[in-house]
């Protein structure tokens, strides 16, 4: 069982899943060459046992010649539902973090091209750093403010968390009519510009403004 800490609350927050939202900020999807910028979400899942806590290592993986970072605003799921409307969808959000879609790109865009799940571009081991939890009575919700990556100390990626296509109580909305949304799930709400990839020895450092931050340390490739 992955659990990660609430700050200010002697209590821990068991992850149950890990959804994922593809392409949520416009200057990400166009970075990437994308399609069209107004497609609804879309969404994937990464297994609960990738998170990896704050001050942990990530191992370089296996296979992959191109490992990148994509720093994200998770939000922490205290109960849940079905169908939950947009104006209700808040109620549900216990607090929030500050996540790394750690992605293996070239695996990714080759199954993207080949027409073939991204299962192991995305949802491998150790794939999901995640900070602890901010809860909503301590900071408010989060709706906008700046979401930063620094890598060895220079800046990677700068964006603000108003710019994300489809805000937080639409993805719950969204997310629910596809999945029953159950208490300790985890929903990565999407990337700023600026991805880029890494190499054993760096040190990322990811900032969510009011949530803190999350360090990382990228480890020996795995054999
Ligand atoms: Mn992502």
């Amino acid at each position: 069982m992955t659990d990660l800490p609430v700050v200010a609350a002697d209590s821990r927050f068991t992850v149950r899943r890990i959804y994922c939202v593809g392409r949520n900020y416009v200057a990400h999807i166009r970075e990437m060459k994308e399609a069209d910028e107004r497609d609804p979400p879309f969404f994937f899942q990464k297994p609960s046992d990738s998170i990896v806590v704050d001050g942990g290592v990530v191992p370089y993986p296996s296979v992959t010649k191109d490992f990148h970072h994509e720093i994200e605003l998770v939000v922490a799921m205290g109960s849940g539902g079905r169908n939950i409307p947009v104006a209700k969808a808040l109620d549900h959000v216990l607090g929030y973090g500050i996540g790394l879609d750690m992605t293996r790109r070239d695996l990714q865009r080759e199954a993207k091209d080949r027409g073939l799940p991204w299962e192991i571009g995305k949802a491998f081991d150790h794939s999901a750093p995640c900070s602890p939890i901010q809860t909503v009575s301590s900071v408010g919700h989060v709706r906008e403010g700046s979401i930063t990556l620094a890598v060895n100390g220079v800046t990677r990626q700068s964006g603000d968390v108003r710019d994300m296509i489809w805000n937080v109580p639409e993805i719950i909305s969204n997310l629910s009519s596809l999945y029953e949304l159950k208490q300790g799930d985890l929903i990565f709400t999407g990337t700023p510009s600026g991805v880029g990839p890494v190499v054993p020895g760096d040190r990322l450092e990811g900032k969510v403004d009011r949530l803190g931050s999350l360090n990382i340390t990228i480890g020996p490739q795995e054999v």
